[in-house]
């Protein structure tokens, strides 16, 4: 299949050579001034059609048209994307809506939506002759890269934050990857792994500044088109830490409004914890808060105090007419017991926020009882099994022949009740 895409920065629009991985535009000299893939969507609607779509493989190389790399027989086979669209009607008379659907990412191979930027990550690493891939991460793309380079068989090293918990870090080093924990924050690890790829010549799969990876990202916002066909949400509702999940599922569903799979993209709403939410900040006011004055998250996906991708995140949502919003710890774990016990989806914190967010923009009256939403469910609770332990009571010990309940000085603590 052709690759029909052009490379431009997101600031000053001017075109730009390819990056091997990572880059920014070299007339901007800005951190900030990414660069963007443009597709020929009008060569790609040729062979991108429903009636092709329906005889492709259930996973998101079927949008190979729309994606930054060449067919690749076996890593076709991977499964990635294609996650199930599910119907939580209990759920949406919670969060006071009409309709809401969630789009399940905890289903993807290791449990995160991260697994569409790793697995395009990957296959473009390898197809560019690169021998080791690295990333800075929070915790999901990090054990995600290390899932896809184990499927490769390419070496990655993972640089992690002394936060990220055990589950993600533990995922990484069964997976064999070169694990790198960072005693300090993500900005740290982000600023170590970013050095250490320009010294060694690795490949930087760091999503903000790598613009192949967000492609893998809008395969999510271009499966919810294909998914939801005559009948979208009006809204979209995404976490935001770094903010490429939310720009690139933008980036998707108004690729597929031009291709005719959409009349009109769905509202994106985009959600930051209270607590560090710089991009929110930006949004309002034109311009990232100092670092320095964030506080922090138990939602540790998006515990993000200096965002990369913040542009791309602000113009998406911006284009499509969506909104920002904040939400607080405490919302986010009700909405993690509520999405569990009114759906059946165990997210982890941060994918929870999303939903939080639904409850909270009805509050605020931005979204309405008319609403109908899809909420992203970024990642899988078992991610994080100790914050949800939190929020439960543990189970009740009983004696093994009667049966009869044991008492337990752990049980002094009520279970939250869901609010
Ligand atoms: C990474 C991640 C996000 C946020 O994505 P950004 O690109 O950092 O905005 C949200 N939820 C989960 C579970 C994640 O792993
Ligand atoms: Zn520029």
């Amino acid at each position: 299949m052709a690759q029909g895409y052009q490379i431009a920065c997101v600031v000053c629009s001017r075109p730009a050579a390819a990056p091997a991985s990572a880059g920014t535009c070299a007339a901007c000299a800005d951190d900030s001034a990414t660069l963007e893939l443009h597709f020929d969507l009008k060569l790609a609607s040729r062979t991108l059609t429903r009636t092709a779509l329906a005889a492709r493989p259930r996973n998101h190389w079927r949008y190979l048209e729309l994606l930054p790399v060449r067919p690749d027989a076996q890593a076709m086979q991977w499964p990635v994307g294609f996650t199930p669209i599910v119907e939580a009607p209990r759920l949406a008379e919670w969060a006071g809506v009409r309709r809401l659907r969630l789009k399940d990412e905890g289903r993807n191979p290791t449990a995160s939506f991260k697994d569409r930027a790793s697995s395009v990550g990957v296959v473009h690493a390898r197809q560019a002759g690169a021998t080791r891939i690295a990333c800075a991460s929070t915790g999901n793309a990090a054990s995600s890269l290390a899932g896809y380079a184990a499927m490769a068989g390419l070496p990655a090293t993972i640089f992690v934050p002394a936060r990220a918990p055990l589950p993600k870090v533990t995922q990484l080093c069964v997976y064999g990857a070169d694990v790198r924990r960072v005693r300090g924050s993500y900005a740290e690890a982000y600023a170590l792994c970013s050095s250490a790829c320009e010294r060694e010549g690795w490949y930087n799969r760091n999503c903000a500044i790598n613009p192949y990876l967000v492609e893998g990202k809008k395969t999510c916002g271009l499966e919810i088109a294909e998914q939801t066909g005559d009948d979208p949400p009006d809204w979209v509702a995404v976490s935001v830490g770094d903010g490429c999940t939310v720009a690139g599922i933008g980036k998707g569903l108004m690729e597929m409004t031009a291709l005719g799979f959409l009349a009109a993209p769905p509202r994106l709403l985009a959600v930051q914890p209270a607590a560090v939410a710089p991009i929110a900040h930006a949004w309002q006011h034109g311009a990232l808060p100092d670092p320095r004055l964030l506080g922090t998250t138990f939602a540790d996906s998006i515990d993000v105090a200096v965002p990369r991708n913040w542009r791309k995140a602000i113009d998406r949502v911006r284009a499509c007419d969506g909104a920002f919003l904040c939400v607080t710890d405490a919302e986010i774990e009700q909405a993690l017991l509520a999405c569990a016990r009114l759906s059946g989806v165990f997210a982890e914190p941060a994918a929870a926020a999303a939903l939080a967010g639904v409850r909270r923009a009805v509050a605020e009256g931005r979204l309405t009882a008319r609403s109908d939403v899809l909420v992203v469910i970024t990642g899988s609770g078992l991610k994080d099994v100790q914050s949800a332990a939190r929020l439960v009571s543990p189970p009740t010990d009983v004696d093994p022949i009667t049966g009869d309940a044991i008492a337990n000085a752990s049980h002094a603590t009520p279970e939250r009740e869901l609010q």
